[in-house]
């Protein structure tokens, strides 16, 4: 009997996550253990995880820290044996920019939801209407149907006015996601936010009792950035005997009708055969190689991606002057800059008090972010250019900041897939219909954007093949 195959399509943290599970987890392999191939596009693994040397210290380009109360990637930092690398953040907190000022965000929010009328009236940016909405949330709550999914806009929105929504709500919630509240799907962008509004009566109330999370701290990072985590799966990994090939993508998926093997995978110069193939790929590109097979994956075009990028900045400590606390800063969409152009930077964090390992007397390092899934204004401009324009904003944002010392740019286009309203349902039937002909989908496409999520979607692959193998 010829030994089981499986290969997965995408290196990127669910990929490698689908492979570790694959080879036995925490256990490691046994001689059940199937043959595991990699097969990633780019020169490197990690996908949207990154890191590299700036400033005399290592930094993380996309993903910077993880969620640190669910699970997963504490779970596989564990089971590496990276424990004593994992690095809890070191600040809390953060401002918002209002009408033209900053203004620090009282405590007491849930993803950026406030859940008292005292919250809202402690913001000074925030109009007396808002408050008013808010008060009347509190007093005679507006009524708002919700059947099996509605955006998180229209929840905000109905309940507590446009201003709380745009102003309050998105600049969290749209940033993480880079999109739009108005698009967004509560059931599986903020659960709980979708359950109070299910609960009917005042949205903030409804909020105030989130499920328990434990103690210990709310996000973690690694002693050399998120970025190092694919790089010490990769190595324990090939150890493990999975063979991990970049720079190939994979064309095509061909179905073998006889024979052990169920598939043959294609790159421009090899064919590897497989029992079952595990698409750890962007949804746009799973869609591509499902089509060329005529297997019905539409839903799969509808969900889109939307594309961000990140300017890091090195600053001597006398050229900038920083909020006294909090972790950075969010920004309104639209919010007004000169003429009758708006901000195009979204969010800045502070990198070195996030993370302790980065900070340095002689200078701060902190990065600002920049698009949306309906602002592309990035895209269009050179990195030089990019890297002006964001300095320039950063001088009207802060108190201070002028002549920094080096700069960086990193553009993810097409980097956050967008969950908008009826995602579970697409998710679901996308996943059901890849089974159905013995491939397993995982990724942040389909069970959660963060880390955590694509690392547990990752293994929820995994085990779907191995439940396979074991018919
Ligand atoms: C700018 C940014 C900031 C983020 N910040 C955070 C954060 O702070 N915390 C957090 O938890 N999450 C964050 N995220 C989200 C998180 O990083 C991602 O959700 C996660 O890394 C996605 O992993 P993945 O493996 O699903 O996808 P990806 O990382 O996109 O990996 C997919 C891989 O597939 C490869 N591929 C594509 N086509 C082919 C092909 N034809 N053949 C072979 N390989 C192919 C790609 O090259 C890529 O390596 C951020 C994301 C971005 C973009």
């Amino acid at each position: 009997m010829p030994r089981d195959s499986i290969v997965i399509v995408g290196g990127g943290i669910s990929g490698l996550s689908a492979a570790w599970e694959l080879t036995g987890g925490g256990a490691g392999p046994n001689e059940l253990t199937p043959r595991v191939e990699i097969i990633e596009a780019s020169e490197r693994v990690g996908g949207a995880l990154a890191a590299t040397q700036f400033a005399g210290r290592i930094i993380d380009l996309g993903a910077d820290g993880f969620l640190a109360r669910r699970p997963e990637a504490v779970q596989l930092a564990k089971e590496l044996g990276l424990e004593s690398e994992l690095l809890p953040i070191e600040a809390s907190g953060a401002s918002i920019w209002l009408r033209g000022a900053l203004h620090e965000l009282p405590t007491g929010l849930v993803l950026g939801m406030p859940t008292s009328s005292k919250t809202v009236r402690s913001v000074k940016g925030l109009s007396f209407k808002a408050r008013i909405a808010a008060r009347r949330d509190e007093i005679f709550a507006k009524s708002l149907k919700v059947h099996d999914d509605i955006s998180i806009g229209e929840i905000v929105r109905t309940k507590l006015g446009n201003e709380i929504a745009y102003q309050f709500v998105e600049p969290m919630i749209g940033g993480i996601q880079a999109g739009r509240i108005d698009e967004l799907s509560a059931k599986t962008v903020f659960p709980a936010l979708f359950e109070a509004a299910k609960k009917g009566g005042s949205l903030m109330k409804a909020l105030r009792s989130p499920p328990a999370v434990g103690d210990g701290p709310v996000f973690n990072s690694l002693k050399d950035g998120v970025g190092s985590l694919p790089e010490k799966l990769a190595q324990q990994l090939q150890r493990r005997g999975v063979v991990i090939r970049t720079d190939v993508a994979v064309t095509a998926l061909r179905s073998t009708p006889s024979g052990h093997y169920a598939w043959e995978v294609d790159t421009e110069r090899t064919t590897t055969t497989a029992n079952a193939v595990i698409l750890a790929t962007p949804a746009p590109v799973v869609y591509e190689l499902m089509h060329k097979l005529n297997e019905p994956f539409a839903p799969l075009t509808q969900i889109k991606s939307a594309g961000a990028a990140m300017v890091t900045f090195s600053v001597a400590t006398s050229n900038i002057e920083l909020p006294e606390h909090g972790t950075g800063v969010l920004i309104p969409l639209q919010s007004p800059w000169t003429g009758n152009d708006s901000l195009m930077v979204t969010a800045i964090t502070f990198l070195d008090r996030k993370w302790g390992r980065l900070q340095r007397p002689e200078d701060i390092v902190l990065r600002a972010h920049v698009g949306r899934s309906d602002d592309e204004r990035w895209a269009k401009l050179s990195d030089d250019e990019l890297t002006q324009r964001v300095a320039s904003e950063l001088s009207f944002v802060l108190k201070k900041f002028t002549s920094p010392l080096q700069s960086l740019v990193q553009r993810w286009p097409q980097g956050l897939p967008q969950y908008y309203v009826g995602h579970a349902e697409v998710s679901t039937t996308a996943k059901q219909n890849a089974n159905n002909i013995r491939i397993a989908l995982c990724g942040n496409a389909y069970d959660g954007v963060g880390i955590p999520a694509s690392i547990g979607s990752g293994r929820r692959a995994a085990r779907e093949v191995l439940n396979w193998l074991g018919e």
